[in-house]
């Protein structure tokens, strides 16, 4: 779920081969999100009225860390090996390999509050992915991991810095998670939104009440906001056939696509290709499209897919999060923002 260069930013599946198969599992999971007992009251939770005198949560929240630090995470490492770790530093990894740490303090500790509850649902699944590990550091499965002299020496001479920023970011939200109904929820983010999020009903045809389409501020500052994929009637043709084979791209290529609706994030919804209705996300998936929010146009001899910015668009948009943490949001001002009727509580004592 992660990337500089070629490497994926988005959260969760963005690639395009698995992001099917991923697709129909994370359908199966957000239907049977397992039942996790959630120990005593939340630190903050929404609509508990605080003392006047309470300190800003980033003041009163500076811990030990003895939750994370408390906990045991066992990863399978992309090896194959399984490693014993504890909570803090697993999520040192996952916030490293997933957000880069240039990012504003806020948005890091958002980060880390979405891995923790991850992994914390992963953890609490018996039927999990893993039978011997509670979860993997393959993005397209789990999610990333670094290990931490990995992501030192990736960052030159900010190691220390950056380091220390995403220790804080962890620290600083000991223990800490999403909840909807007192559940923690299925944590999904990604990397850049076209300006608003989608709904999981227009990606997976599940509806999930803290998974609903929000306005999100970033623009232009995002790398590859805008990105172009140019293909060949043949090329378009070839991959067409070989997953729909029962498209007709018999006729002129200017009649192939067809039938385009927007969803209200300004993805597309469905469209029709060769007499096949497709949605956004399987014709996102099929052209290697960075998003599903684009525009397809023809002009005699190549198609242009214009696409606005990254991932599958469901949940928290990370640079999305790093433009509100620039507006002085909170994390959990961000969290619950992106995740439609929740709280940022404990996820355990
Ligand atoms: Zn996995």
């Amino acid at each position: 779920m992660a990337g500089r260069g070629t490497r994926r930013l988005a959260g969760g599946p963005g690639g395009s081969v698995g992001t099917v198969v991923w697709a129909l599992t994370l359908a199966a999971v957000l239907f049977f999100l397992p039942v996790v007992t959630v120990g005593g009251n939340g630190l903050y939770q929404s609509g508990e009225e605080e003392p006047e005198a309470t300190l800003p949560i980033d003041r009163v929240a500076v811990t030990t860390g003895a939750r994370d630090k408390g906990k045991v995470v066992r990863l399978q490492l992309e090896d194959g090996t399984v490693q014993e770790m504890t909570m803090a530093d697993y999520l040192w990894g996952v916030v490293a390999a997933e957000m880069p740490a240039s990012f504003e303090e806020e948005a890091l500790k958002a980060q880390a509050c979405a891995a923790r509850t991850y992994t914390a649902v992963l953890q609490s699944n018996s039927a999990g992915k893993h039978p011997d590990a509670d979860i993997c550091a393959d993005s397209t499965c789990c999610q990333a991991y670094v290990e931490r002299s990995q992501a030192e020496a990736r960052w030159g001479l900010n190691a220390q810095s950056y380091g220390e920023k995403i220790d804080q970011a962890v620290a600083e939200t000991d223990g800490l998670g999403i909840l909807y109904g007192g559940q923690p929820i299925q944590a999904l983010f990604f990397s850049s939104a076209p300006g608003k999020t989608v709904d999981a009903v227009e990606v997976w045809g599940n509806s999930v009440d803290y998974l609903k389409s929000v306005e999100s501020p970033e623009g232009d500052e995002v790398p590859n906001y805008h990105s172009q994929v140019l293909l060949t009637a043949d090329q378009v043709k070839e991959s067409t056939l070989t997953a729909y084979p029962g498209a007709d791209l018999s006729g002129d290529p200017s009649g192939w696509f067809g039938n385009v609706v927007y969803g209200e994030s300004g993805t597309v919804s469905s469209l029709v290709l060769g007499g096949v209705t497709l949605t956004g996300s399987q014709v996102r998936s099929l052209f290697a499209l960075r998003s599903a929010a684009f525009t397809v146009s023809w002009d005699g001899s190549n198609f242009t897919f214009d696409v606005t910015g990254y991932g599958h668009g469901v949940g928290m948009s990370q640079y999305g999060a790093n433009a509100m943490a620039k507006e002085g949001k909170t994390f959990e001002e961000i969290l619950t923002w992106y995740y439609t009727g929740t709280e940022v509580a404990l996820l355990w004592e």
